[in-house]
């Protein structure tokens, strides 16, 4: 016997606000993994509340395949929303949420000299057990007359919105470097992304697991020169 489960009941899930916006991604043929912004197939405010009331419930369900009796333990009682909220409105917001709006400015400075930008701290969980990936990246810019560029805080605006999913790191760095790419145009664009992943350290082998990706594009990619100054200055 299960305790009162009305205020927690699940929609039937082929009417929820899920089968919704799955039927909107499928008509769009629209890929929708894990580390995919879906933000534009949820209608509105109303329709991300419902989505919320169905996660909500479905978590409940979790808890209670856990054995865990919500209705007397009071630390479990609000959990189900708790982490529906978390999900949906903090760690996975990059999923469910737009993009914070940036502004790119023309170079009007003819800036053509190596910019960095770093240490961004990562905050990110992993596709594959949900749990989290805590790191610092780094980005390298070369501009070029014709680039864009934006402001320096909205590299991590940017950085944080691609991490905020359920992601794999290799993944993580390319989606970013992508976005990066097409909003700014730089002559060059490097990435160096350095994680800890917990599904390493907190369960399976509970080893130390330290993750380092990077991505060289454009004149990072062709000049060795320029490849090795942003990675020393990384160093410092
Ligand atoms: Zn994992």
């Amino acid at each position: 016997m299960s305790g009162d489960k009305s205020k927690q009941s699940a929609p039937p899930a082929a009417h929820g606000a899920s089968a919704r916006i799955r039927e909107r991604l499928r008509a769009a043929q629209q890929r929708h993994h894990a580390n995919d912004n879906i933000a534009d197939f949820i209608r509105d405010e109303t329709e991300l509340a419902e989505l919320e009331d169905e996660v909500t419930a479905a978590m409940q369900d979790v808890l209670e395949a856990l054995v865990i009796d919500t209705d007397s333990d009071h630390n479990t009682r609000g959990t189900a929303r708790r982490v529906a909220r978390m999900y949906l409105h903090e760690v996975y917001r990059g999923r469910f949420h737009r993009m914070p709006p940036v502004t790119e400015f023309p170079n009007a400075e003819r800036i053509n000299e190596l910019m960095i930008v770093g240490p961004i701290t990562v905050r990110s969980a992993c596709s594959h057990h949900l749990v989290p990936i805590l790191g610092k990246l780094w980005i390298g810019i070369l501009p070029n007359e014709r680039s864009n560029l934006i402001g320096l805080s909205k590299y991590s605006r940017i950085a944080d919105w691609v991490m905020s999913r359920p992601q794999i790191q290799e993944e993580a760095v390319m989606q970013l470097a992508d976005l990066l790419e097409a909003r700014i145009a730089p002559d060059g664009l490097a990435l160096v992304l350095e994680a800890d992943h917990f599904c390493t350290q907190w369960r399976g082998v509970k080893d130390e697991s330290h993750m380092v990706n990077s991505i060289m594009r454009g004149s990072f990619l062709k000049n060795p020169e320029l490849r090795k100054e942003f990675l020393q200055l990384l160093r410092r």
